[in-house]
């Protein structure tokens, strides 16, 4: 619990994963605090940015800018693919990505495959500007580790939304080759992935090599930004797979009532600054 301190009166959480680095919050209240077999799960009450999920002393999500990283994660690959049906998300215990999901009248299925499930009831509970206080039927929870979930699932899902914590932990094997192997799999004939890969500002060794293996295994591949404020250097990147060709016109006609995105976000969204360009080039 060291992350959170006390100084003259007043609290704060440090986010200290980095040497060099440390981002603190302001915070007025903790919620929520306990120890998963997986991790430590808080939900505290922030000045700036309302309530947020911390894992391990790193914030995840938060009232104020959740949504963001929620609707980009989610509507692009929901627009673009022709006929989403079954969808599948790895990670996500906030609830945030299954509820855009949930906004697709097509959809039939939402399996939503979180390793934690205190995330899942702390978000539901506590969290309610980002979980929605889902109930939608089609979502089923599921309790398990994405990579095992997924490697017994052959030609099974449209879209699969990895939308994982970073690469430390119990996540850390969700950005590994054999990984996106099982994930390309359980995709159909027509089937699209999508994954958080990282901050280019500071994490651009991930994104290269989150980048090199989709390459390996789709034949069209699209990095895509939006900027997360509480994320580290703001700017954050998505890596978009697909089995065919992605007509990327759909996103022209997108309809969705969301806070962030609309069809101007989700068409530049794919336009790159100059540096990761060179970087995802070379
Ligand atoms: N939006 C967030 C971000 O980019 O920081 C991530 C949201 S979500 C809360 C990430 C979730 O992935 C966590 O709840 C964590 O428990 C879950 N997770 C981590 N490793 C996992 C695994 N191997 N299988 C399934 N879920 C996993």
């Amino acid at each position: 619990m060291n992350y959170i301190k006390e100084q003259n009166g007043k609290l704060w959480l440090t986010e200290d994963e980095r040497e060099n680095l440390k981002i603190s919050y302001r915070i007025k209240e903790i919620i929520y605090s306990e120890r998963s077999p997986f991790q430590h799960v808080m939900i505290l009450d922030s000045y700036d940015f309302g309530r947020m999920l911390v894992l391990d002393g790193v914030v995840q999500t938060t009232s104020i800018d959740g949504h963001i990283y929620n609707e980009m994660i989610a509507h692009v690959p929901l627009s673009l693919h022709p006929s989403p049906k079954k969808v599948l998300i790895i990670g996500g215990g906030d609830c945030g990505a299954a509820r855009e999901v949930a906004k697709y009248e097509e959809v039939e299925e939402i399996h939503l495959v979180e390793i934690d499930e205190l995330v899942v009831r702390a978000c539901k509970e506590h969290l309610p500007e980002v979980s929605g206080n889902l109930s939608d039927p089609r979502v089923q929870y599921i309790y398990k580790d994405g990579v095992q979930f997924v490697k017994d699932r052959v030609n099974t899902y449209d879209v699969i939304i990895i939308d994982s914590s970073d690469p430390i932990g119990p996540a850390q094997v969700l950005f590994e080759y054999d990984f996106y192997k099982s994930v390309h799999e359980a995709l159909k004939e027509d089937g699209m992935m999508v994954c958080q890969s990282q901050s280019p500002i500071f994490h651009m060794d991930v994104l290269k090599q989150t980048y090199a293996n989709i390459r390996h295994l789709f034949p069209h591949v699209h990095v895509y930004t939006a900027t997360v404020p509480t994320y580290p250097g703001g700017l954050w990147s998505f890596t978009l797979g697909g089995k065919q060709p992605i007509s990327f016109e759909r996103l022209n006609t997108f309809s969705k009532q969301t806070k962030y995105a609309n069809a101007d976000v989700l068409n530049q969204c794919f336009h790159l600054p100059q540096f990761m360009k060179e970087h995802l080039q070379s």
